[in-house]
């Protein structure tokens, strides 16, 4: 789950990272009375799950209120389109009103989860700002990364370690330092799976200020933070996937024009595979679960009909505690709802009742193709 960048700057803040002086605003006449509270030139950013605002118009520089006002009446109600969102964009439904920063560098600071490094890696740069992703692909020596081994949590060392790296002033190294402590304790604390500043600005009288900041949290760690899960905002998430999630649905739009519904996370990717090894492109990532029902695969079916790109849809349920004749079941059900939107299925189904299941699905009077195994489902893929 992500979070907001003035609910990340909270959070942080309590943990003792600088953030500029600002209040977070819903309508532009609030916005205009937090400009006049924090006093003189301040920045209007778009409150949005995305980053590349800056590039995109999503951050003003604001010199009075009535500008600060004027700005955040651009911004709320419209829809902001970044490198980071899809032509349609995401909705504005605040921005954050802060003192604007006058500074001399803008450095950058990360703290992630990587399965590789088994542990969490601390990331900084001097090379911080809107142009990060350019500098990680093209001058990837210039980012540090500070291995952590979970277990013993960041020693004082390797925060000055990462500081240093930064090229600041001694005295400088160990606010930083400190500062790069106060993220891992949120990163830990909250059970998140990326803290990150970009930019930290170091002003010209040697403050370090958090000036951006994103938290993604671990949606299967939210239940030990009951208050964090209000802090969703459903608003900025794909419809679908929210829809699907809702049904316990696990369910992540992709480009391709395979639609593919399958029973747990590992044979969903290994199907991803398949059809790409078929020379074709998946549509979607879906898992209904191990112990899905009629009802949640008829979801699922329902969830990938709806989206034009799909062109074939590739199930492939192996029977367990989900028994092949309720999935059956389920197909049959989104298809009879929806008939308009049939596609061509192509279905591979083994384990728990596959026999009545197949049966089903052969007397439904459906275009579905049943196959035997996985290259036979990429032949009718490709085919
Ligand atoms: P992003 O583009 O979505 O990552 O949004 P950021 O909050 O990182 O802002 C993008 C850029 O706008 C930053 O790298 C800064 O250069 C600039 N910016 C944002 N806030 C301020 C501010 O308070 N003062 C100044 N001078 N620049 C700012
Ligand atoms: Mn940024």
């Amino acid at each position: 789950m992500k979070l907001h960048e003035h609910q990340a700057k909270e959070l942080l803040a309590r943990r003792g990272v600088p953030v500029p002086k600002g209040g977070v605003a819903s309508t532009p006449e609030e916005a205009g009375r937090v400009a006049g509270e924090v006093g003189g030139s301040v920045v209007v950013k778009a409150q949005v799950h995305a980053g590349g605002r800056g590039k995109a118009g999503g951050i003003r520089l604001a010199s009075s209120p009535a500008e600060a006002q004027e700005a955040a009446a651009s911004m709320i109600g419209t829809r902001l389109v970044t490198h980071q969102t899809g032509p349609e964009g995401v909705p504005v439904r605040s921005v954050l009103v802060e003192e604007a920063v006058d500074g001399a560098m803008e450095l950058y600071l990360g703290v992630v989860t990587d399965g590789a490094a088994g542990g969490v890696v601390v990331i900084a740069s001097q090379a911080g700002g809107v142009d990060i992703e350019e500098v990680a692909a093209s001058t990837p020596e210039r980012i540090l990364r500070v291995e952590i081994d979970p277990t013993v949590g960041l020693r004082d060392y390797q925060g000055r370690k990462a500081a240093y790296a930064l090229g600041l002033d001694a005295r400088l190294v160990r606010t930083v330092a400190g500062l790069i402590g106060g993220l891992y304790e949120t990163f830990v604390e909250l059970d998140c799976s990326l803290v990150e500043i970009n930019p930290l600005v170091v002003t010209r009288d040697d403050r370090a200020l958090a000036v951006d900041a994103k938290i993604n949290l671990d949606d299967d760690a939210l239940f030990r933070h009951r208050g964090l899960a209000e802090l969703r905002d459903e608003a900025q998430e794909d419809p679908k996937e929210v829809e699907a999630g809702n049904a316990g649905v696990s369910y992540v739009k992709l480009d391709g024009s395979v639609g593919c519904i399958v029973n747990g996370a590992g044979l969903a990717m290994a199907t991803m595979d398949v059809v790409g090894g078929a020379g074709a492109r998946p549509a979607n990532f879906l898992d209904v679960g191990g112990g899905a029902d009629e009802a949640q695969v008829a979801k699922a079916l329902s969830i990938i009909l709806s989206d034009d790109g799909v062109e074939k849809v590739l199930v492939n349920i192996f029977g367990g505690i989900l028994r092949c004749d309720v999935a059956a079941r389920g197909l049959i059900m989104a298809s009879e709802a929806m008939p308009r939107a049939a596609r061509p299925m192509v279905v591979r189904m083994l384990g728990t009742n596959a026999e009545e299941g197949r049966r089903l699905l052969a007397e439904s009077g459906l275009d579905i193709r049943l196959v035997h195994d996985l290259n036979e489902a990429a032949e009718a893929i490709a085919g």
